[in-house]
């Protein structure tokens, strides 16, 4: 029970890693407030979960939508120490040159915007309290870049110094700001960047030192510690959930 009494909301956890995550911290003895866009799945998840989930729909590329999940946090559970932004889009293989506009502020507004979002409406409350941990999933792509992928790698790149940089600047508050960088993983989203069919999947298992893709549980194992009091001198790092890949 790393997350007992702890009070997080989980962006995207209608699906993937962030369904993941919802279900490990709900384990940990979290209560969870999961804000999704997809209004049928959030609702799913947290309907499986119990009344330890409770859903919203939100984008969270809009300030509101974190501002509502805070306030839902507050009235139904009494409080909030954890944001978890796992909300994310994908891109399918591309040259760079040809990404069209309409792409690239879909992954600047979910991917690089959310953070922002997310820090404007929890820091203050954060700073309050002298507590409280925030976590980014970035992506390895951040790391170590593949080609074709270069604006979707470059926003995960952002992500991952906005945790740096946030981190250093809300330590001496007592909050905690920490990534993880998941390698390709058996979620819905991977299909966009690799198509679908076995022969596809095979390819980038192939580049996965370990020999499988991450899981979504694997991600909510990495993000129940980096959260919970366990990882209480860890900040600012980056850990790489990615089966050898990085090295
Ligand atoms: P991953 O592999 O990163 O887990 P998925 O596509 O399986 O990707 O899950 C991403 C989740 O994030 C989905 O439930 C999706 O509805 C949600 N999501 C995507 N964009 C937004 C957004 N702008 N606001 C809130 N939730 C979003």
């Amino acid at each position: 029970m790393r997350l007992a009494g702890k009070i997080a909301i989980i962006t995207g956890g209608g699906s993937g890693f962030g369904e993941g995550i919802v279900r490990r911290f709900v384990e940990e003895g979290a209560s969870v407030v999961l804000m999704d866009r997809d209004e049928a799945a959030a609702s799913r998840v947290a309907g499986e979960a119990g009344d330890k989930v409770r859903p919203i729909t939100g984008d969270v590329s809009t300030l509101e939508s974190f501002v509502a999940a805070a306030d839902l946090a507050r009235s139904a559970f009494g409080g909030l120490d954890i944001l978890v932004n796992n909300a994310g889009v994908a891109q399918p293989p591309l040259p760079l040159e040809t990404m069209d506009e309409g792409l690239f502020d879909r992954i600047a507004n979910v991917n690089m915007r959310s953070i922002y979002n997310g820090a404007r409406a929890v820091v203050p409350h954060f700073k309050s309290i002298k507590s409280g941990a925030i976590l980014n999933v970035a992506s390895t792509g951040g790391v170590s870049p593949r080609p074709n992928l270069t604006w979707y790698n470059a926003s995960k790149g952002w992500a991952i110094a906005a945790t740096r940089a946030m981190a250093v600047e809300l330590a001496p508050f007592g909050i905690r700001v920490n990534a993880i960088n998941p390698v390709a993983g058996d979620t819905p989203l991977l299909s966009t960047f690799i198509g679908s069919g076995e022969e596809n999947r095979a390819r980038v298992v192939a580049t996965i030192p370990i020999g499988r893709l991450s899981t979504p549980q694997d991600m909510g194992n990495a993000a129940a510690f980096l959260c919970s009091d366990e990882a209480s001198m860890i900040t600012g790092v980056d850990l790489n959930v990615d089966g050898g890949k990085c090295i």
